[in-house]
Parts: C-alpha cells; sequence; structure tokens
C-alpha cells in the first residue's frame, strides 16, 4: 500500500477511505472474478448477461468506479486527480484488464466533457456516469486492421489521411452521417459496449477526421472478431462493423481538431495506464516478497540471501518510481488546461516496461513454482507482457512522445 500518503497534503481522509475500499474490492471481487475468467477457452462468453466480467463490472458500476474522474454535476464520483489515481492502482493491483475496460467505458464520456456541449451531456454523459447496473459502457475505438501504429504516431505523417486511407468513412448525408466501414477487433469492450467513440474519415474529403460518438444498438452496427488472448484475458475485445449506419452529425465532436482531441484522449488514456499498470506492477512486487519470505532454500529464507535482497529492494524503488511518475502525468491531465500527451507516454511506457520487468524477475524468484498455471505471479506476468503493446506500442509512442519535445 502506497507507503507516502500520508506525508501528502493533497491526500484527505476520504481519498484514504476510498483506497481501502477499492482495496477490499480489488481483492475480493476482482482477483477471483479475473482468475475465473482467465480459465476460459472462448473469449465470447465473456458478453453473456451473467457473465463473471459482467458480474465484477456491475459490482464495480454499483460503486461509481467508472465515473471516478467525471464531475459529481455531471454524476461521476468527482474524485481529486490523487483519488483517481489511488483507485486505478488498488483496481490495477486486482486486475489489469478489467481496471482498462473500466478506463475505456470512460474514455467517450471524458472525450464528450471537453467538447463540453450540453445535449452530449445529457444524452450520453450523465446516463452513462448514473449508471449503476453496467447498462451503460463504452468503448474507443482507433485501430482499423491497416491501421495500428499509425494512429497512435500523432502529429506524423502516417497520423494523417489520406495517404493510408481510412477503414471507417462517416458521409454527410442530411441531419446524418452515414457511417461505413469497420473498426479492428482489439477494440476494449468492443463485445459489450453500448456506445463507441470512434475516429473516422469524414468524405468526400477524406483529408478530414473527427470523432463520431456512435450509439452500437443503431441499425447496420455488428460485432465481429474477439481475439483469445495470452494476457489480460478478462478483459473484453472485439471487432465494431458498420453498414450505413445514420448516426446523427452532432454526435460529431467539434471544436478543437481531431490531432488535438486525439491528443487530450490519449493524454488520459496514457495516465490512467500507468496508475493501472502501478498496481500490476506491485501486486508482482509483493508476491515476490511473500515468496521470498516462505521458501527455504540453503538452510535459510531465500530472502537472506543477500542477491534476492538486492533484487527485492530494487522491485520496491522501480513500483514508486512508477507511482510518482503515472501520478504526476495523471494530476496534470486532469488539471491542466493543455494536455501533455508527453507526460502521459512517458508513464505509460515506463510503468509498463517496468511492471514487465517487475514480474520476470518475480518468476525467476519463484524458481518453477511460478511456472504453475493457476499462479498468479504467472497471471501478472502475461498481463504486464500486453501491456507494452497495448494502447500504441512502447517504441511508437516513444515516437510520438519525440516529436512533441523535439
Ligand atoms: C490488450 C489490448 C487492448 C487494446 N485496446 C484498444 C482499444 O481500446 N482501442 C483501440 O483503438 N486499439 C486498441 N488496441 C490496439 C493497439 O492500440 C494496437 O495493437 C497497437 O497500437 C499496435 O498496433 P498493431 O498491433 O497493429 O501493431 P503494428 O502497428 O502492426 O506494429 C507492429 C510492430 O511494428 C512497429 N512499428 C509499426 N509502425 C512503426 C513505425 N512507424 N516506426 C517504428 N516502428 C513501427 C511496432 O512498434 C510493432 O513492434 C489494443 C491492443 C491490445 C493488445
Amino acid at each position: 500500500m502506497d507507503p507516502y500518503h500520508e506525508l501528502n497534503p493533497q491526500v484527505s481522509k476520504q481519498c484514504e477511505s476510498l483506497r481501502d475500499e477499492a482495496h477490499r474490492f480489488a481483492a475480493e471481487v476482482m482477483r477471483p472474478g479475473a482468475a475465473a475468467i482467465d480459465r476460459l477457452d472462448d473469449p465470447r462468453s465473456l458478453t453473456a448477461p451473467d457473465s463473471p466480467l459482467m458480474q465484477v463490472f456491475k459490482a464495480a458500476y454499483g460503486l461509481g468506479y467508472h465515473s471516478a474522474a467525471i464531475p459529481t454535476h455531471l454524476g461521476g464520483l468527482g474524485l481529486s486527480p490523487v483519488g483517481v489515481h489511488m483507485l486505478l492502482e488498488e483496481l490495477g493491483w486486482g486486475s489489469a484488464g478489467i481496471t482498462l475496460s473500466l478506463v475505456a467505458s470512460s474514455v467517450p464520456a471524458m472525450a464528450m466533457i471537453a467538447d463540453g456541449r450540453p445535449e452530449l451531456m445529457e444524452t450520453f454523459v450523465r446516463p452513462f456516469a448514473e449508471n449503476r447496473d453496467a447498462s451503460w459502457i463504452g468503448c474507443w475505438a482507433l485501430s482499423e486492421l491497416r491501421h495500428g501504429s499509425d494512429h497512435f504516431l500523432v502529429g506524423s505523417d502516417e497520423f494523417r489521411y489520406p495517404t493510408s486511407g481510412a477503414q471507417l468513412v462517416a458521409r454527410v448525408a442530411g441531419p446524418d452521417y452515414l457511417v461505413n466501414g469497420s473498426k479492428a477487433s482489439w477494440i476494449t469492450n468492443g463485445g459489450i459496449a453500448t456506445h463507441a467513440l470512434c475516429s473516422v474519415a469524414i468524405e468526400p474529403s477524406k483529408a478530414a477526421q473527427g470523432f463520431l460518438i456512435i450509439p452500437l444498438n443503431l441499425p447496420g452496427v455488428s460485432r465481429g472478431e474477439q481475439p483469445r488472448k495470452m494476457g489480460q484475458r478478462e478483459m473484453n475485445q472485439g471487432a465494431l462493423m458498420f453498414e450505413d449506419t445514420r448516426v446523427p452529425r452532432h454526435f460529431m465532436l467539434k471544436g478543437e481538431g481531431f490531432e488535438l482531441e486525439v491528443v487530450r484522449m490519449l493524454a488520459y488514456a496514457h495516465s490512467c495506464m500507468g496508475a493501472v499498470i502501478t498496481g500490476t506492477a506491485r501486486a508482482a512486487y509483493e508476491e515476490a516478497l511473500e515468496h521470498a519470505k516462505r521458501r527455504r532454500q540453503g538452510g535459510r529464507r531465500i530472502c537472506d540471501h543477500q542477491l534476492v535482497q538486492e533484487r527485492l529492494f530494487e522491485m520496491f524503488t522501480e513500483v514508486e518510481a512508477c507511482r510518482a511518475l503515472s501520478r504526476a502525468a495523471l494530476i496534470h491531465n486532469l488539471e491542466a488546461a493543455t494536455p501533455s500527451l508527453e507526460a502521459a507516454i512517458a508513464a505509460k511506457s515506463y510503468c509498463t516496461r517496468t511492471a514487465f520487468r517487475i514480474a520476470d524477475t518475480a518468476m525467476q524468484l519463484f524458481g518453477a513454482d511460478g511456472f504453475t498455471a493457476g499462479n498468479l505471479i504467472e497471471k501478472l506476468f502475461r498481463d504486464a507482457r500486453l501491456s507494452t503493446v497495448e494502447q500504441g506500442t512502447n517504441e511508437v509512442l516513444a515516437l510520438a512522445g519525440a516529436r512533441r519535445i523535439l
């Protein structure tokens, strides 16, 4: 548990009790739920209304965890940035996959809040934030079959159409957009979401892009393939397909321009991911620490061997660094008028890289025991590995970050 929180004057009693409640929820609901889902063979079984995933989602929504960063006047929990960070770290400790799904669910609402139009607040944001039975689930969709990294290289030629050809296109048709095309099978919540924030190319030019909010119960919407993954298997993902889907024109985000909207969205998503994966890193460190205190070799507990002590303290240091970096990025990106995508990328890529390194070291400390199916450390290792590609590969994000500091 965050050992220095009491030294931070920003951390109120309210945050502390929230963190304790979140930790109980992560331990008693999320970890067992995620472990049960991890053993399922068919990812499509997650979309059933009574699936283990939906049960955890309903419980999390019941506590308002999906709307942690949304202000109270719009129906959210309205936590301070430090409170949001604490919550995400605790939930990430319980399950990275489910927590990142909850974050993904909140992304369309956060983008609409930045847009600011009252009709979007009443049509989507408030019903989503006030929802307590997970019947409002959001997702955000940049990735397409032929465009993975391209969409994360903000500011580059690859990022801009028309050179590479968009696969989801919106054409003006009277009061609506007529939407045709598809989004990749990697869209988090793709099989369960009720509404999506989709990047689209706008015809006739295709040079123009925008973010369109698409209710997924509209005629012409269908769901596609759901990948079977090595890690974060408790996260539902799936393709979205659109055929002559009519979407009201005022559901297109306005104002800041597409590039800045992507920057704002990714600054939020990457900062949150840093916090969530700090929880995963801490979980791996704690597993290693407990194992090292328990397991005896050479007549001593393995934590009494100096080389093991050095590795444990290195892990402790790295968790502290993850927390500090991701917390700073999240505070900035929830508070400042101008987003810092570079700070968010630094947090996302450092925390995911570090979590994977910690999980790898922890596996080594477990010896053969670590490789047995059903051992938590083995799952954390798989979950952390995925995070280095999720939401943009760390290499590509470094290129996007470099563009912003040069
Ligand atoms: C668990 C998970 C959840 C996800 N959730 C979402 C979601 O909710 N919404 C969404 O839109 N997407 C989502 N994605 C998709 C994710 O954003 C992409 O997988 C990621 O951006 C990488 O794209 P790709 O898989 O197509 O790899 P590719 O783009 O094909 O890249 C393959 C390799 O080439 C490298 N590469 C590619 N282009 C360049 C370049 N220009 N310069 C240098 N190297 C390059 C990459 O670093 C990588 O190593 C998710 C993915 C995962 C794994």
